[in-house]
């Protein structure tokens, strides 16, 4: 009987429910290094759990009249099982099924101290319930019911093999002696599954965050802006809202590239990034559209207002100067679209966007035009 640590989320439950066979080199490493990590962290719980468990286990034993080799074994299994157990594991070439063998073992075990036992009646469900626990919290219903099976067939070829009688009824000492793991044990597992629905969450946010946003400025990336554009239309067509779209490109920005290198480059797409952001309303949502181009939705804004405020980032954008390439001057282009109820498709929005973006770009670039 052992606290374990909850199913690692590399490699045990992938072994469990199917592995890939063509998998490249280097994944097949990280399982490798997944799955000697988890045998790892079962090392101590199972050195704790055996080790408490050989008191239950022992307090019922001590009433039965069964030979030195009983103890023996008992002794192995609870002190020198576990160290055994992980470097089993850990030499493994296959560690996550090294540790399922050891997790019948375990259970296999189980069923024979139960039966040692004379089913008596809390060490016994006490074993049950933590074998089912790990069983469970590692493999899901199957390794559960293999374990179950396990730990049946065990007990019940122990019990007609060795002809122990029936001892059901477990005395207020033995249940004392019982406590530490009754107690002990709920609780290790309530904290793993804490820590663990942490991690996911962290995990959760991290993917959330890398699906969602452009990894160099920040804002959203093109595939989530357009989701949100998609959504903004669909209210705007159902609530008979009103939005306004614009798509901004940094003029000549090649030319910054070219003559200054790509750090400066990439510089100037964070001032833009960072002038729109302050410049504009937090509900405005900005995303980055593509290399040097960006879209902006500005939800409940008619088109002039959109326009002014555009007016406002070029006049700041006018004065910036970057730190590492003073002689630039940034200047955009923008094509302005308001919502229009006419429109099919919020792709029909865009378009009417970027035709006017178009425009502006043809008109001479540094201007803002909107769609007719
Ligand atoms: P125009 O005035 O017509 O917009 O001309 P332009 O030179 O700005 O041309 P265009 O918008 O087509 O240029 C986009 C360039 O942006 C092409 C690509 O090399 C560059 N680019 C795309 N992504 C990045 C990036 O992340 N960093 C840097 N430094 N450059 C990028
Ligand atoms: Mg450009």
């Amino acid at each position: 009987m052992f606290l374990i640590i909850m199913s690692d989320d590399h490699g045990f439950s992938r072994w469990f429910y199917g592995r890939s066979k063509d998998c490249p080199t280097h994944l097949n490493e990280d399982r490798h290094r997944s799955a000697r990590r988890f045998a790892r962290r079962v090392y101590l719980p199972r050195v704790i759990g055996l080790a408490t468990g050989f008191f239950c286990v022992a307090s019922v034993l001590v009433m039965q009249p069964l030979s030195g080799w009983w103890w023996l074994l008992l002794v192995a299994n609870g002190f020198i099982w576990p160290h055994f157990a992980w470097q089993v594991a850990d030499r493994s070439s296959d560690p996550v099924r090294a540790e399922i063998r050891n997790l019948m073992v375990d259970s296999f075990m189980g069923g024979v101290w139960i039966a040692a036992m004379g089913i008596n009646a809390l060490p016994s469900a006490l074993i049950v319930a933590m074998m089912g626990m790990n069983n469970i919290g590692c493999g899901g219903v199957k390794l559960f019911v293999c374990g179950l099976a396990v730990l049946s067939g065990a007990c019940v070829v122990t019990l007609g093999l060795m002809h122990i009688p029936l001892n059901l009824e477990t005395m207020p000492s033995q249940v004392w002696i019982c406590m530490p793991l009754l107690i002990i044990y709920p609780i290790y597992y309530g904290l793993v599954s804490y820590r663990t629905a942490i991690k996911l969450a962290e995990h959760k946010r991290r993917l959330m965050q890398l699906s969602t946003r452009d990894g160099m400025t920040g804002v959203y990336n093109r595939r989530h802006w357009e989701h949100l554009l998609h959504g903004e239309y669909e209210n705007c067509q159902r609530y008979q809202r009103n939005a306004t779209l614009l798509l901004i490109d940094i003029d000549h920005f090649k030319s910054i590239n070219d003559t200054f290198g790509h750090d400066v480059g990439d510089e100037a797409i964070l001032a833009i990034t960072e002038h729109l952001q302050l410049t504009l309303r937090v509900t405005d949502v900005v995303g980055r559209f593509g290399g040097d181009e960006f879209g902006v939705i500005m939800s409940g804004t008619p088109q002039e207002s959109a326009i002014q405020a555009m007016i406002r980032v070029c006049e700041h954008l006018d004065t910036f100067r970057l730190p590492c390439a003073p002689q630039v001057n940034l200047q955009v282009s923008v094509g302005v679209a308001e919502f229009d109820h006419q429109m099919t498709s919020y792709r029909e929005w865009l378009k009417a966007a970027d035709v006017a973006l178009y425009k502006a770009k043809n008109a001479g670039r540094g201007r803002i035009e909107a769609a007719a």
